[in-house]
């Protein structure tokens, strides 16, 4: 538990490192898959200072199994996503800028990039605004997410998952470099689609 408990710290200081979770924002988790008990960073709580004693272990229903600190607000969304879609091994929720400039949009981040379409397994759709805090929350996003490993939340971040946390961050990483390459290209007008023919062999 404890490596696991330091994979997270160490995933949580490398999103915070590279600007996609400013401040105490955002959350990340991961699923132990011993015990199927969720770890996870705790409510508003500096990334720099965060060490495996901060971590919060929690169970599907949201039950704290160990840690002293106060669990996320977004917990019923990530545990949402850990109940239902059994290829969830990590979480990112993240609060990248120019992820964050679709979602004020509200607007779906078209897949430019390979890495992203890869990663994503499509467009990153949008889900309405809604508070976040509970699982229901957690249910409608998976609607919207359908087979896709992204979403962005309207006017509030994005959420990205995987099968391991690394390849959730990768994830969170292609995602805003898609919304920046596709701000940026859209200055010059119209970007170019991967063409829809080679999807099927890119996400596999
Ligand atoms: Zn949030």
């Amino acid at each position: 538990m404890v490596a696991l408990k330091q994979e997270l710290v160490d995933g949580a200081a490398l999103v915070a490192g590279i600007g996609l979770v400013p401040l105490t924002q955002g959350n990340l988790s991961l699923r132990d898959p011993d015990s199927g008990h969720i770890l996870m960073t705790p409510h508003d709580f500096s990334y720099e200072q965060m060490t495996t004693d901060d971590v919060l272990a929690l169970d599907l229903a949201g039950n704290v199994i160990e840690g002293n600190r106060e669990p996320s607000h977004e917990s019923q969304v990530h545990l949402a996503v850990y109940e239902r879609r059994a290829d969830a091994m990590g979480i990112v929720h993240a609060e990248p800028i120019y992820t964050n400039l679709f979602g004020v949009l509200h607007k779906p981040i078209a897949p430019l990039h390979v890495g992203a379409l890869i990663d994503v397994r499509g467009d990153v759709p949008v889900m309405p605004f809604a508070p976040s805090g509970s699982r229901q929350f957690g249910y409608d996003m998976l609607e919207v997410m359908g087979d896709r490993n992204a979403v962005v939340w309207a006017n509030h971040g994005m959420l990205a998952l995987g099968n391991s946390l690394q390849k959730a961050i990768h994830c969170t990483v292609m995602v805003e470099i898609s919304a920046q390459l596709y701000h940026m290209a859209l200055q010059h007008g119209e970007p170019h689609q991967i063409p829809q023919q080679y999807y099927d062999r890119l996400v596999g």
